[in-house]
């Protein structure tokens, strides 16, 4: 809409921006428009700095040509000629010349940064026309044909092949397929690297690789420097809707409508001898965030040999040298004046962006160029470093720093590593490059489809690879490790791994996989067998070795932790149900329990006693509550009678049973108030519909089993499994309901609950309970459980000789209860949304159920994201106002949570704040981010 109305006021829309010498028609902040890579070249060349002159072709362009059933706009290509003499003059060439010919690249560059994702072509504009004249000009042969083989396979395989979406033939690509042809020659002349071709050679090999070009696609390579300049500009279009990109966005939540930019700029060459060279580099280690300069180059290697790691690259300088390169030159050896340049050029971009930077240079027969700069993907570790170094260096402020780390980031300070004790009982196999901090245990995986295997079935695993690229994205996020046997620190699964805070190894080259098998260090793996990773240290091991929590004592995360904290407002609790649970929390930053969901206690390993009691009063409950009121005094019939007293017996087991079960409840819960001790503990009265404590009546095998045990007869026992079930159980007798039905199932928790705190205080503790009724849908269940509180608590007080203080509250989780929550409010003296629950009853989608409908409604656009992660503002977020609005209307005090899963979700933590809740909880592993998103939405407002 907004595109047609701006075609319709203006004559010509601006599609080309151009940039070169000191000047620049965009600049920085012009991102939207211009990508992240054009705009970053405009910003660089008005800083003054070295970058080959070219344009820009805008996204606008991109998504013109997508409405447009795939064609360039009329006035694109008449005004990028126009531009083109513009960096003609700059670069003092000429394009589709034969004697002073100009060669462009035409480069992808989204508004978000996508490393790798879309494509580029280099070298663009060599032709039996102006090869001849480029050749007299350098005197170098060699170089114009290596020059020329790289446009061969980088045309045919992005312009000729991906753009015309064509299969790749006999399976593979065209790209593969010439690749092996170079790897092929290689090995008869038994030459070692790209480099040591000749340029006869290489001249030979260009007419090979067109030749099978013509073979395998059916079309001649295009022999017309215009023509490759306008099929390199739709590529580059194209490669926006390739499967990879696609499949990147969907993961990074990058919107298809975005488009991608054209940057068509003049060559500059690495390729040109040994005084040539190209690397990439970032201004500080993007994986511990020390303040060093830190990158790799290749001496006689054009742009992308460096990152797709095919000759390990060398160190560009001393603190960028590690076990796999330091026998290389360094550039600041080799070519001491070109790195001090550079090295200037990284504080100069330091300053003036203020952040850090990943750069992209080439150095022409000694001559520097910058050719791309962007703020640099880090690790949870740098980012958090960098923050507090930055800070320190007065490069940002205090705000900046808190916001420069990411949720995701800090997760990472609290990720497993390797058990430290065990590791060290172990030799590892094999050594490669760190690249990802945590550690990693699981099953090998060889591709991608296992990793995705492996993960739909539940099984950790390391997905262990010659090198990866983006096709492999999806594989390597359903991983928890990834073992490469080439790429360098800048490679694509170091850069990804690093994003995602996965365990990652990479240029491990004691790894060698063949047919479905791989050795590491001399062992030969099968698919499946287990190894372990260490991806803060680079070390492989052949042995199960379980992870551990990190170390939370590290000076630089106390610091964060302290600048942060003095910002946040908003409560954070957990979700936790034992001792463990809770300390860890609590070392989490945790600041009490927001949800403490008894029934845990039957599910956990060691407490299945507690699990037969729960079951014994399950299985006891069948007594007619009618038959107990009646007068059996007056009753003569001795049949009746007896009715009546088997009855009763029933019924005195039920109470037997439930008492035993009050005493288990008491010593759980006591546990865990005392860790908690003077931090409030958010008890949930039992929760879930009991059915899911025993077997399902047409489990027959388990119900024979249980009947055995349990002295009923079989029949007998199915009868009581019938009873309990319900067509739709999440609907049906589960929480407060429960109490309603079974009140002295009410009773004995109170009193077990009342008894721990009383005997808690007695020993000198101070337990701070709190007492919440779930599923309510009106105050008048709150008011029925209340009494039956009070009465409970009167006893326990007489029996303890002293005072208990509790809060009595609720669970507001049914839409129901957000209507009425005026009067909840009466008697509630606090909320806790359950916003599980209040999804689940306001969408209608049955949480345990809705993964392929989620699916499919987030792709097709109909909601914007899983409701279950993230909250449904637009709709369920209504409610939450609406209960929060009415619950403090009547109470304006009233203490307001959130105890679903979006407790611990960044962007609903964000939405709590602002609607004025007092806390969250989430589980504990999620608190420290939960802390951290909630300083920064305080920050936000
Ligand atoms: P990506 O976004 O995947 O990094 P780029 O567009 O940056 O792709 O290009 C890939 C490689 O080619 C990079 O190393 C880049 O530096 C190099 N390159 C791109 N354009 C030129 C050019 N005009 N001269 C020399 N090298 C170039
Ligand atoms: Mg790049
Ligand atoms: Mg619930």
């Amino acid at each position: 809409m907004i595109i047609n109305k701006k075609r319709n006021s203006m004559s010509k829309i601006k599609y080309v921006y151009t940039f070169g010498g000191r000047t620049a028609e965009g600049k920085a902040d012009m991102k939207n428009l211009l990508g992240g890579k054009g705009a970053n070249l405009a910003e660089m060349c008005l800083l003054g700095l070295p970058v080959p002159a070219g344009l820009t072709i805008t996204t606008e362009c991109c998504t013109d040509y997508y409405e447009n059933n795939c064609q360039l706009p009329a006035s694109l290509m008449p005004e990028v000629w126009a531009a083109m003499q513009k960096v003609e003059t700059n670069m003092n060439l000429k394009y589709d010349d034969a004697e002073n010919p100009l060669l462009i690249s035409c480069r992808s560059g989204a508004r978000a940064s996508m490393p790798g994702m879309m494509d580029t072509v280099l070298n663009i504009g060599l032709s039996s026309k102006t090869i001849p004249g480029l050749i007299k000009k350098t005197n170098n042969p060699r170089f114009v044909y290596d020059s020329y083989r790289r446009l061969i396979m980088m045309y045919a395989d992005v312009v000729m092949e991906k753009a015309e979406d064509l299969d790749p033939a006999e399976g593979k690509g065209i790209r593969k397929i010439l690749d092996e042809k170079l790897d092929e020659f290689k090995r008869s002349r038994g030459y070692k690297s790209d480099t040591d071709i000749t340029g006869n050679e290489l001249k030979q090999l260009a007419e090979d690789f067109k030749a099978l070009v013509k073979k395998y696609l059916g079309v001649e390579f295009p022999d017309d420097a215009r023509a490759q300049l306008e099929g390199g500009i739709k590529a580059v279009f194209k490669s926006w809707n390739g499967k990879k990109a696609v499949s990147y966005r969907k993961i990074e939540g990058i919107p298809d409508s975005w488009g991608t930019a054209v940057n068509v700029q003049a060559m500059v060459f690495g390729n040109m001898g040994d005084n040539s060279a190209t690397g990439v580099a970032f201004t500080r280690d993007p994986s511990i965030g020390t303040n060093v300069f830190y990158g790799e180059w290749l001496i006689n290697a054009q742009g992308e040999d460096v990152v797709a790691g095919i000759r390990t690259p060398n160190p560009l300088n001393n603190d960028t040298k590690n076990d796999q390169n330091k026998h290389l030159p360094s550039m600041e050896e080799l070519m001491p004046e070109a790195y001090k340049e550079l090295f200037d050029i990284r504080c100069t971009l330091e300053n003036h962006y203020k952040d850090m930077l990943d750069i992209e240079f080439t150095i022409q027969e000694s001559k520097l160029y910058m050719l791309q700069c962007r703020v640099g993907k880090r690790s949870g570790k740098a980012a958090l470093v960098m923050a507090l170094d930055m800070l320190q260096e007065g490069l940002i402020d205090e705000i900046e720093a808190i916001n420069r780390v990411t949720p995701d980031h800090f997760k990472q300070w609290y990720l497993p590593v390797l058990n430290p004790i065990i590791e060290a009982t172990h030799t590892s196999i094999a050594k490669g490059l760190p690249a990802g901090d945590a550690g990693a245990v699981g099953k090998i995986a060889l591709t991608c489809e296992k990793a995705l295997e492996y993960s739909a079935n539940g099984i950790n695993c390391i997905l262990v690879r010659e090198e990866t690229n983006p096709e492999d994205n999806d594989g390597m996020f359903a991983s928890q490790g990834i073992l490469t046997a080439r790429g360098g620190m800048t490679s694509h699964a170091a850069l990804v791994a690093r994003g995602w805070g996965k365990s990652c190894i990479v240029g491990c080259d004691a790894v060698h996989i063949q047919n479905n098998k791989v050795t590491i260090g001399g062992i030969e793996f099968n698919e499946g067998d287990t190894i372990s990773l260490n991806g803060a240290k680079g070390f492989v091991y052949n042995a199960d070795i379980p992870t551990v929590d990190p170390d939370l004592t590290d000076s630089r995360l106390v610091a964060f932790n302290k600048l942060f904290e003095k910002y946040r407002t908003l409560g954070v609790r957990t979700n936790a149900d034992s001792p463990e649970d809770a300390q860890r929390a609590l070392d989490f930053g945790a600041e009490g329990i927001g949800l403490f969901r008894i029934e845990h206690m039957f599910y956990s390993k060691g407490n299945e006693e507690a699990l037969e009691l729960l079951r014994n009063t399950i299985l006891s409950k069948n007594f007619n509550r009618d038959l107990l009121k009646k007068d059996i005094k007056k009753e003569t019939d001795s049949k009746k009678l007896d009715d009546y007293q088997s009855n009763k017996t029933k019924y005195e087991t039920f109470i037997n049973n439930l008492t035993r079960l009050q005493e288990a409840i008491k010593i759980e819960t006591k546990g865990t108030l005392k860790v908690m001790d003077g931090k409030p503990l958010t008890f949930r009265l039992i929760d879930p519909p009991l059915h899911e404590f025993v077997p399902q009546a047409y489990e027959t095998e388990k119900i024979e089993a249980l009947s055995k045990q349990k002295g009923l007869s079989f029949n007998e026992l199915k009868k009581i499994l019938e009873d309990l079930h319900e067509t739709n159980p999440m609907m049906g007798l589960r929480g407060v309901r429960l109490g309603i039905v079974y009140p002295e199932i009410t009773e004995i928790q109170f009193r077990a609950l009342f008894e721990a705190t009383a005997e808690l205080k007695k020993e000198g503790c101070n337990p701070q309970l709190e007492i919440m009724v779930p599923l309510t849908i009106g105050v008048e269940e709150l008011k029925h459980q209340k009494k039956i509180a009070d009465k409970t608590q009167a006893e326990v007080e007489t029996k303890f000789g002293l005072k208990i203080d509790y809060l009595y509250g609720t669970m507001i989780e049914i839409p129901r209860a957000t209507l009425l929550a005026d009067q909840i409010a009466e008697v509630a003296q606090f909320f806790s949304f359950g916003t599980n629950d209040l999804t689940q009853m306001t969408l209608g989608f049955s949480r345990d159920d809705v993964t392929t409908i989620v699916k499919n409604y987030v792709a097709e656009g109909i909601i914007a994201a899983d409701p279950f992660e993230t909250l449904d503002t637009k709709g369920v977020g209504q409610l939450v106002k609406m209960g929060l609005e009415r619950g403090r209307k009547t109470d304006p005090k009233l203490k307001i949570g959130v105890c679903g899963e979006h407790g611990g979700d960044p962007a609903s933590i964000e939405f709590f704040y602002q609607a004025g809740f007092n806390y969250v909880s989430c589980s504990p592993f999620r608190v420290p981010v939960a802390r951290l998103a909630a300083a920064q939405s305080a920050i936000k407002k």
